[in-house]
């Protein structure tokens, strides 16, 4: 894990995404397996989810982050309109051993899909060496292998988003699954008394809103990873196709009082609610 986030980690300068980054626009570089793979497997979810999820969305990720780091006001339409013009996944260019990406500014952030990417490789690892009982947890990004106990599956505690000291309930999941939640409870800043998220939509350079939180349950880290971004941008009714054509399972928590689930009906028979809170299909399933 620790040398997937060498390679992979835009906060490093080192890493093969910040050599990548530095030669946007100027030539392609060679980049090692795990790095091309990771690039394809995104353009993947990109084309799933049309174009929600992208990992060149990079720049207008800076720009936010930099405003939450100062606490001032919010980006200028401008400068978003100029940060968007260097978002787009088809103008990563993979061929051979080599990457590029084609326009100069460009940068690719693997923030939403690294971390699961990096659990299924572990994963595989610890399935290779025989190990049948584990689960893994890095930053919210769970894959699981055989079960708690004898007899016992796995299950995963939802957080509550508005109270995220505790959980609202927890989700059994079937062995080999993962799970993961994306939401803007964790990270956000507060500029004129509205929250912004760190989770950006592609399609206006700012952040995503509407719900509090996304999970996605599914056969692989990677996936979950990559969808709960997605769909959190997308929100419950553009997600209903992703999730069709995906075949993954997923619990949306809309922003607003009081607490409701909404979730797809594969969900219901694994749901365990500890408290108060309306679980219902998914509208429009
Ligand atoms: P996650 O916590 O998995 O939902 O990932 C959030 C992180 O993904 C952010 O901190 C950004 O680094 C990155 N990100 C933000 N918006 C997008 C997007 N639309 N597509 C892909 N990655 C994104
Ligand atoms: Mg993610």
């Amino acid at each position: 894990m620790q040398s997937l986030n060498q390679e992979l980690s835009d906060y490093l300068p080192d890493s093969v995404v910040s050599h990548l980054n530095a030669f946007a626009g100027i030539q392609p570089i060679e980049v090692p397996e795990h790095t091309r793979r990771l690039l394809e497997l995104s353009q993947h979810y990109s084309d799933l989810t049309g174009g929600a999820f992208d990992v060149t969305v990079g720049p207008v990720v800076r720009l936010w982050r930099s405003a939450r780091a100062n606490r001032l006001s919010i980006p200028s339409e401008q400068t978003i309109k100029e940060c968007l013009a260097l978002v787009d996944y088809r103008r990563v260019e993979i061929k051979g051993r080599s990457a590029f990406l084609t326009k100069r500014g460009m940068r690719v952030d693997f923030g939403a899909i690294g971390k699961g990417y990096a659990v299924d490789r572990a994963w595989e690892e610890c399935r290779a060496l025989g190990i049948t009982s584990f689960m893994f947890d890095l930053g919210g990004n769970i894959r699981v292998s055989g079960e708690a106990k004898p007899g016992m599956p796995w299950s995963i505690g939802i957080r509550d988003p508005f109270e995220t000291e505790s959980n609202l309930g927890k989700i059994e999941i079937p062995d080999g699954w993962a799970v993961a939640t994306s939401g803007q409870y964790e990270r956000f800043v507060e500029i004129e008394g509205r929250r912004y998220g760190h989770i950006i939509d592609p399609r206006t350079g700012f952040p995503a809103s509407g719900l509090a939180g996304v999970t996605v349950l599914a056969p692989d880290a990677t996936t979950t990873d990559a969808l709960s971004t997605g769909l959190f941008i997308l929100g419950p009714a553009e997600s209903i196709p992703v999730i069709r054509k995906a075949q993954v399972e997923a619990v949306f928590i809309p922003d607003k009082q009081p607490t409701e689930l909404w979730v797809t009906p594969g969900i219901q028979p694994r749901l365990t609610l500890f408290r108060d809170a309306k679980v219902r299909i998914l509208p429009g399933w």
